[in-house]
């Protein structure tokens, strides 16, 4: 008996001390998250001081100098996006701290869901999107926390937008149950839809998602929270979804006045469908903004012989930035993903590249690999716009033969500045081949290539010479030697040496001729012309006096004199 009551006071005692600890755990953990909001609080807040102040400078910018408009309103679009972000990041963090409070009021719940789902309405107009809103009954009063109300339809609403294409389906409707306690909000796209392995996951934060699929920004955080405060309301949220076919969101909220308690309640509001929330209402208009359609026609005052940029970018609003600056001096294209981009360079005359790495579709490290192998467009240079700052990136970028790389964020001047670099670098190798002796040139042949580019002219200067006095070695012909099209002979003799084809070829036949002549100054010019693949004396005194500045005739007899 005595035993007995010993292991029961034990067994008690054990009871206490287990259950003691995981009160203590939780009660540090609890804590922990406490202590980690406020940092999130702090850190977000230090953040949001700062992007306030430069929304407030934009705005001042605005009245004093309005011609700049279109630039405001993407300074705004993008602080507000961060104010977004942030704000967001905050309220994750106070709800898993338990600090995120619900405070419902009394009103018409069906006049007000209506109302802020207008408020989206420019969103869905602005990506063509057939938007329909369906509330049955079309009034009815309870109680709910419209501002955490408005975070969820909001979320729902613009991530319906975003993963459906131009001209699909965005529906909202909003029903009741049988006895009127509960509201069924169901958001219904006919987008891209959710492969099934990644539906589990949906509701996890920063679940990485498919936005890049779609070329819009994402966090992943957005569902995350919005499934927080459905169940800070009280309530429960659903998903169903068959890729390709499309996504149905169900929220349920209670909206009766028992499902909450004393201290949630707020008596002295109401609920009022006049003040459609200024965060939906600011994000929907500011969303005008930037469209594929705004990237500018080129400049007038960009002559046609310009550098010709490949710019390769999925964020639009950074391609139509780039553009803009850029396309003052050059002349630029675009694409917003590297298999667009790679049609374009193997299609057109370009003379230099600037990828970001992250895309969808083909990323900037798989187009420059492919750039850089495919003999006919090697010489193209690339700068690679990284949005990774660790070292082994920016190896990575060089090591696949980018030419250089700018990690973002980046300043338009650093930009600029590397591209000027990289064009004053081919300037220079130009000149400096233009400038060679006829030796000089001719030792290229013999020494050992060390990059693509000298191997290249390594082969074509080869088939000049070996064809030096053939008349009729003309464009069609070089290019066959070199198994290449014409016009790909013509992009890559442009890069490297800064001459078309036929004027590479001369070149060449010009150095020759004052080689010979220098060695033989007792020819006479007609020989000297046929040496040199010229038909017509004539026309070789031409090319030369234009040259060197003298007729042949005379560079001969001056040689001769000296001799
Ligand atoms: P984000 O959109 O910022 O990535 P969310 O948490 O809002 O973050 O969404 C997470 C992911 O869920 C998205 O990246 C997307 O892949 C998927 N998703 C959400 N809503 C839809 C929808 N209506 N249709 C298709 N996919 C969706």
């Amino acid at each position: 008996m005595q035993i007995l009551f010993v292991i029961i006071i034990i067994a008690v005692i054990a009871a206490m001390a287990y259950v003691g600890r995981k009160l203590y755990l939780k009660s540090i953990m609890m804590r922990n998250r406490v202590h980690m909001s406020s940092i999130y609080t702090n850190i977000t807040h230090e953040l949001l001081t700062p992007l306030t102040v430069i929304s407030a400078s934009v705005e001042r910018l605005r009245e004093q100098e309005p011609t700049f408009s279109d630039d405001y309103d993407l300074m705004q679009l993008n602080i507000e996006r961060m104010v977004r972000l942030l704000q967001q990041i905050l309220e994750t963090s106070k709800s898993q701290s338990g600090e995120l409070k619900l405070v419902v009021a009394h009103g018409d719940v069906m006049q007000y869901i209506q109302r802020t789902a207008l408020c989206i309405e420019p969103l869905m107009s602005k990506r063509r999107l057939e938007f329909t809103i369906d509330c049955q009954p079309k009034s009815m009063l309870g109680w709910i926390d419209t501002d955490k109300l408005d975070k969820i339809i909001y979320n729902l609403l613009s991530n319906a937008a975003k993963y459906t294409g131009e001209n699909g389906k965005v529906e909202l409707q909003v029903n009741t149950n049988k006895t009127y306690d509960h509201i069924i909000i169901k958001v219904i796209d006919n987008g891209i839809g959710i492969p099934k392995e990644k539906q589990k996951d949906l509701f996890r934060r920063f679940f990485d998602g498919q936005y890049r699929q779609q070329q819009t920004i994402g966090t992943g955080l957005g569902l995350a929270l919005t499934r927080e405060l459905v169940f800070l309301h009280g309530g429960n949220i659903e998903c169903e979804s068959e890729e390709g076919k499309g996504t149905t969101f169900t929220v349920t909220l209670p909206i009766n006045k028992e499902s909450f308690s004393a201290s949630q309640i707020d008596e002295s509001q109401k609920v009022d469908i006049n003040t459609a929330r200024s965060v939906i209402l600011d994000l929907a208009i500011r969303m005008k903004t930037t469209t594929e359609d705004s990237i500018p026609q080129p400049m007038e005052n960009v002559d046609d012989d310009s550098y010709k940029l490949l710019i390769i970018e999925d964020n639009v609003e950074l391609l139509v930035l780039m553009h803009q600056l850029l396309g003052q001096k050059y002349r630029v294209t675009t694409a917003s993903n590297g298999q667009e981009g790679l049609d374009i360079i193997n299609n057109s005359e370009l003379d230099l590249i600037i990828s970001d790495v992250m895309m969808p579709v083909m990323d900037g490290y798989e187009l420059t690999r492919r750039v850089k192998e495919d003999p006919n467009t090697s010489h193209l240079p690339i700068i690679l716009l990284t949005a990774k700052t660790q070292e082994e990136d920016r190896t990575e970028a060089l090591k696949i033969g980018a030419d250089d790389y700018v990690t973002k964020p980046f300043k338009l001047g650093d930009l600029e500045l590397r591209i000027n670099n990289i064009i004053e670098n081919r300037k220079r190798i130009q000149r400096e081949f233009s400038q060679q002796t006829a030796e000089e040139t001719q030792q290229q042949v013999s020494i050992e290539p060390v990059s693509a580019d000298q191997e290249f002219l390594k082969r074509a200067l080869d088939c000049v010479y070996k064809h030096l006095d053939d008349a009729d070695y003309d464009r069609d012909a070089f290019a066959s030697d070199m198994g290449a099209s014409a016009s790909t002979l013509y992009n890559k003799l442009r890069s490297v040496t800064g001459m078309n084809v036929s004027g590479f070829i001369r070149d060449i036949r010009m150095k020759e001729a004052k080689r010979i002549a220098l060695q033989q100054p007792d020819l006479r010019v007609s020989d000297l012309a046929y040496k040199v693949g010229f038909h017509d004396p004539k026309y070789f005194s031409t090319c030369f006096k234009k040259t060197y500045g003298v007729q042949p005739s005379e560079f001969l007899e001056n040689l001769s004199k000296d001799q």
